[in-house]
C-alpha cells in the first residue's frame, strides 16, 4: 500500500505569488516539484548585535506543481494517462487523494470486489482498466514522474492564488488545478435519524468502506441484511448481500425502483426477477430509525409504516452530493455542480473541474448539466487535459460532445442506456421476470425522434446499435410500430 509522502519541512515565508514566479522561471527540464529549503540569516541590529530570526520551525512544507489533480478518483487517473501520453517532465503533476491508494475503477466496488470467490481486489482494477486500458499501477505514476500524495485530505482551497491546504498543514501551490474531489455519500446522521449511528450501518463510496462491508459480511455470516434505497447503489448491494447468501430486504419509498431511469415496465422485470433471487422488496416506506443490540451493532431497522425488520447489516445507498464546499463562493456554480465550458474550465482561469463535480454544456441537448457516471468522469478528464495541452500550442481542443451513457449489472442481468430518458417511452421486448434470459429494452421518443434507449441483456453489438440510435436521434412517428420492430429498429440505424 502506498503511503503518505508529504514530509514536514520548514519553509521560509514567501508568499505564494513569489514562489509562483520563482517556479515559473524554472528551466522546464528541471522538476518542478520542490519543497523549499530551510535557512537561517544573521542579520544585524542598530546596535550592531548580531539578531537571530526565529527559526520557521512550525512551518509546514510547501510544494508547487504545473499541474495539480485534487481528488484521487477516476476523473483523476484519466487525467494522469491524458497528461502522460502528451509528455510530462518529472515532477510536473501530482495526484493529490484522501484515499491511501492510487486511483482506481469505483464501480468495481460495487460489483466484483463483493463477489463471494475470486473477489476482485487491488491492484486488479486500478485506472485505466475499466475501459480496456493500461493498469495504471503506482509504479506507473513513479515512472512517469507523477506524484501521488495520498492519505492527504485538502481542507482549504484559494483558488485565485491555486493554493491547496491540507489537513496536516502542507501547502501545494500550482499553475493549473483540476477539480477532481467526485461525490459523497448522503448519510441518515445527517438528517438525524434515530439509531443511525449504529454499528455495520454502512455506506459505499470509497475502498475503506468495501472494506469495512467484507468484513461486517464476514462476522454476521449468514445473516440478515437490510438494503435502504432502491438506486443503482441499492440494488447492485441487494444483489451482492444475496449472494453472499444473506437474507436481504430491500426497502425505498418509491413506487419502483430506480425511478430516476426506470419506467414501470422496466422496473417491473428487476423487481420480479429480484424476488425470483429470494430478494424481499418493501415499497412506499422508509427507515425511520433503528435498534442496537448491547454491543451496539445495528438489530432492527424500524419503517415509517409500523413494520420492523430484523437486521444484522444495513447498507444505505440514498444518493450523493458533489464535493464542490470548499470552492463555495469562489467560481460559479450551476446546478448542484462548478460551473465550466466545453473544455472544463471553471470561471476561475485555470482552474478546470472534471468528473461528478462539473457542470458542462452537453452539446446534444443543448443545456447545462451534471453526470455522476464513470464514463464521463473519464472523458472529461481526458477532454480537459487535451484542452489545457491545446491551449499550451496556442490551440484549441474540439468541443466536448459527449453522449450519455450509464450501465449496471447484478446477479446474471447486466442493462446499459445510451442519450436522454426524457419524452414518451417505448417498451420493446419481453420483460417478463420469469423469462431466461430476458432481452428487452424501452425507447424514448421526443418531439418525434428516439433520443433515448434501454437495453437489458444485449450483445455488444446490439448495445453498439442502440448507442448509435441515441446519437443519431432518428424519426419515430408510430410508437406501436416502434414497439413492435423492437431491437430490429436500433439495428437497421
Ligand atoms: C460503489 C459505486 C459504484 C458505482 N458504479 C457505477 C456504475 O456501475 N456505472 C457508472 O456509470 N457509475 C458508477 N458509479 C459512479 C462513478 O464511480 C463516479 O461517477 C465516478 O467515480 C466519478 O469520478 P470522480 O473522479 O469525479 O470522483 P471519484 O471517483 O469519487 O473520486 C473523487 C476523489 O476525490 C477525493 N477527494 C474528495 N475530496 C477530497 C479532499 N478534500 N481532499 C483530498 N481528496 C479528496 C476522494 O477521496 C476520491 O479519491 C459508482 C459509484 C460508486 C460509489
Amino acid at each position: 500500500m502506498a503511503t503518505k509522502r508529504i514530509k514536514r519541512e520548514r519553509t521560509p515565508a514567501f508568499s505564494s505569488h513569489l514562489l509562483l514566479l520563482f517556479h515559473s522561471s524554472l528551466p522546464p527540464s528541471l522538476p518542478r516539484s520542490s519543497s523549499f529549503p530551510s535557512f537561517s540569516r544573521i542579520n544585524s541590529s542598530s546596535s550592531g548585535r548580531p539578531v537571530h530570526p526565529p527559526e520557521p520551525e512550525t512551518m509546514a512544507s510547501e510544494k508547487h506543481f504545473k499541474y495539480l489533480v485534487l481528488g484521487g478518483g477516476v476523473a483523476a487517473g484519466y487525467a494522469a494517462r491524458e497528461f502522460a501520453k502528451h509528455g510530462l517532465q518529472p515532477g510536473e503533476l501530482a495526484i493529490i487523494s484522501k484515499e491511501s491508494v492510487a486511483p482506481y475503477e469505483r464501480p468495481a466496488l460495487s460489483k466484483g470486489y463483493l463477489a463471494p470467490q475470486n473477489a476482485a481486489r487491488l491492484p486488479g482494477f486500478h485506472t485505466c482498466v475499466g475501459s480496456g486500458g493500461e493498469k495504471l499501477l503506482p509504479e506507473w505514476y513513479a515512472d512517469k514522474g507523477i506524484e501521488l500524495i495520498l492519505s492527504t485530505e485538502i481542507v482549504k482551497a484559494d483558488l485565485a492564488t491555486k493554493t491547496l491546504t491540507s489537513a496536516d498543514g502542507a501547502t501545494f501551490i500550482c499553475e493549473i488545478l483540476l477539480i477532481a474531489t467526485g461525490s459523497s455519500t448522503i448519510k441518515l446522521t445527517d438528517f438525524g435519524v434515530q439509531g443511525a449511528e449504529s454499528n455495520n450501518i454502512l455506506y459505499l463510496r470509497d475502498i475503506e468502506d468495501a472494506d469495512k462491508l467484507v468484513a461486517a459480511m464476514q462476522a454476521k455470516k449468514d445473516g440478515k441484511a437490510v438494503v435502504v434505497g432502491g438506486g443503482y447503489i441499492g440494488l447492485e448491494l441487494g444483489a451482492a448481500l444475496k449472494t453472499n447468501n444473506f437474507d436481504v430486504t430491500m426497502v425505498y419509498p418509491e413506487p419502483w425502483c430506480m425511478p430516476r431511469l426506470f419506467t414501470a415496465g422496466i422496473a417491473h422485470f428487476y423487481e420480479g426477477y429480484y424476488a425470483s433471487k429470494g430478494i424481499n422488496i418493501v415499497k412506499g416506506t422508509v427507515a425511520s430509525g433503528f435498534d442496537a443490540d448491547a454491543n451496539g451493532d445495528v438489530s432492527k431497522v424500524n419503517l415509517k409504516d409500523g413494520r420492523v425488520l430484523d437486521a444484522d447489516i444495513v447498507i444505505v445507498g440514498v444518493g450523493g452530493r458533489p464535493l464542490t464546499g470548499l470552492f463555495k463562493g469562489q467560481v460559479e456554480e450551476e446546478k448542484g455542480g462548478l460551473k465550466t465550458d466545453t473544455f472544463f474550465e471553471t470561471s476561475v482561469a485555470g482552474v478546470y473541474a472534471i468528473g461528478d463535480v462539473a457542470t458542462f454544456p452537453m452539446k446534444l441537448y443543448n443545456e447545462p448539466r451534471r453526470v455522476e457516471h464513470v464514463d464521463h468522469a473519464r472523458k472529461s478528464a481526458e477532454q480537459a487535459v487535451k484542452a489545457i495541452k491545446a491551449k499550451e500550442t496556442g490551440e484549441t481542443a474540439a468541443e466536448y460532445d459527449y453522449l450519455p451513457y450509464f450501465y449496471s449489472r447484478s446477479f446474471e442481468v447486466a442493462w446499459q442506456f445510451y442519450g436522454d430518458n426524457v419524452g414518451e417511452t417505448v417498451l420493446f421486448g419481453d420483460n417478463d421476470p420469469a423469462t431466461e434470459k430476458a432481452k428487452f429494452g424501452t425507447y424514448w421518443v421526443k418531439d418525434g425522434k428516439v433520443i433515448g434507449v434501454f437495453l437489458e441483456g444485449g450483445s455488444a453489438e446490439e448495445n453498439q446499435a442502440i448507442a448509435k440510435v441515441a446519437r443519431a436521434q432518428p424519426p419515430a412517428a408510430d410508437l406501436e410500430a416502434l414497439s413492435k420492430e423492437g431491437l430490429d429498429f436500433a439495428s437497421k440505424i
